[in-house]
């Protein structure tokens, strides 16, 4: 296993450690206090290839690799998850299916003004009744003379009511399938389309300028090609979209967590008490200790996940235990952080109640912690 980032993946982590500090820091206070989403941010970062970064060269991509992805979305994410969370929904979960399972006029069609972030597209899987049981999908397609006729709703649906969203995969029910459980499958529907009505979902508590939407879908009509791969396939490509999503989560924990203890470190490092340093106190010291050596573990995990991915092996495992694990890290180092800022860890001036509070969310976010530990229970063979 080679763990050693090229020159090119350095120069990568540089120029997003540039542009989050010179670009986002800046910025993501009164984003946050808005719960504004930003245009000018998510523009510069389709300049930057952000909102394309695994995807073929061919269709507007950089063609990168697994790790240079999350090497992206670890650096945002340590300044602000907001900007994160808006770049790797985009990648894995808006462009990805896409690019894997679209026919060649859909991917023609979407990604390259997807992969500019001129556009951005988003996967409507969770519904208000359903999110961790994704096949119990109630939104429903019904093929009748060349058009697939969606009805239903979708929540928490990331990036999906923008004014640059073009659209969203809709999961939904197409009929039964021979075992006799849902038969689920992908449906690529574009925005304005008529019946097809899309909210901003306001109040988050986390992400705060990310967009998060509900769908709804009353009678929608979408051509028969618009079905994504074939048809009863959804349920896996789901499944495997997550995989991959999960990489893009465990990154942003771990660069919530990295940010987070650099505030606490800076903090205790300045702040006196007792005549001393806060940071100089063993017990807060034993903290910050923890806190880095926690960060390395995490890193090692989910890097080894990115280097099984990008050499062909099978994944599913280590990025479920990644993203269980530098969620887990995060929230952690974040509680540690703020203990450390004392009562200022409590104002919205200091970042650390930001990492605060979105350290709770990556332990919900694309499927739960218990819902891991299903994942990896079930690779380890418990249920056989
Ligand atoms: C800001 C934000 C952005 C999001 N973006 C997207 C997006 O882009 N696309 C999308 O489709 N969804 C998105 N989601 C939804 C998110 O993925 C779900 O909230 C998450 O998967 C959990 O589903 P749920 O909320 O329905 O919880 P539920 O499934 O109702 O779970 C409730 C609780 O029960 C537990 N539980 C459920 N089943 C089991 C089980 N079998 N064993 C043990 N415990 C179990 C869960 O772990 C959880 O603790 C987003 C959510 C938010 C808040």
């Amino acid at each position: 296993m080679d763990l050693e980032m090229t020159a090119e993946q350095r120069q990568l982590q540089r120029l997003v450690r540039d542009f989050a500090e010179g670009e986002i820091r800046p910025a993501i206070r009164e984003l946050d206090a808005k719960e504004e989403f930003s245009y000018a941010l998510t523009s510069k970062m389709g300049d930057l290839g952000f909102m394309g970064l695994m995807v073929d060269p061919e269709h507007g991509g950089l063609g990168l690799d697994p790790l240079s992805y999350i090497l992206v979305v670890e650096g945002l994410a340590r300044v602000s998850a907001s900007q994160a969370a808006t770049v790797a929904a985009h990648n894995t979960l808006g462009v990805g299916p896409i690019a894997r399972w679209g026919s060649k006029q859909q991917r023609e069609r979407y990604l390259p003004d997807l992969c500019a972030g001129k556009k951005l597209w988003g996967f409507g899987l969770t519904e208000a009744e359903s999110g961790s049981d994704a096949g119990d999908s109630r939104t429903v397609a019904e093929l009748r003379n060349g058009l697939w006729i969606l009805n239903g709703a979708k929540a928490f649906i990331t990036n999906a009511a923008t004014n640059i969203t073009a659209g969203s995969t809709v999961q939904c029910a197409t009929g039964v399938s021979s075992g006799g459980k849902k038969e689920i499958s992908c449906v690529l529907v574009p925005q304005g389309v008529p019946g097809f009505t899309v909210r901003t979902m306001h109040g988050k508590m986390v992400w705060r300028s990310s967009n998060t939407a509900e769908l709804f879908l009353d009678n929608v009509r979408v051509p028969e090609e618009n079905l994504l791969g074939k048809r009863g396939d959804g349920f896996r490509q789901m499944l495997e979209t997550l995989d991959s999503g999960r990489l893009g989560i465990a990154a942003m924990a771990l660069g919530g967590a990295q940010g987070a203890y650099e505030e606490g470190l800076k903090y205790a490092k300045t702040r006196k008490a007792f005549g001393q340093t806060v940071a100089s106190f063993q017990a807060n010291a034993f903290k910050l200790a923890d806190c880095a050596t926690q960060i390395e573990a995490a890193r090692s995990l989910l890097y080894r996940a990115c280097w099984l991915k990008s050499t062909g092996q099978s994944f599913a495992k280590e990025s479920a235990m990644a993203k269980l694990f530098c969620s887990q890290v995060f929230k952690l180092v974040a509680d540690h952080a703020l203990q450390l800022h004392g009562g200022y860890g409590c104002m919205e001036e200091y970042p650390v109640a930001t990492f605060y509070r979105d350290a709770k969310f990556l332990e919900i976010g694309e499927g739960t912690s218990e819902i891991q530990r299903l994942v990896i229970a079930r690779q380890i063979g418990c249920f056989e």
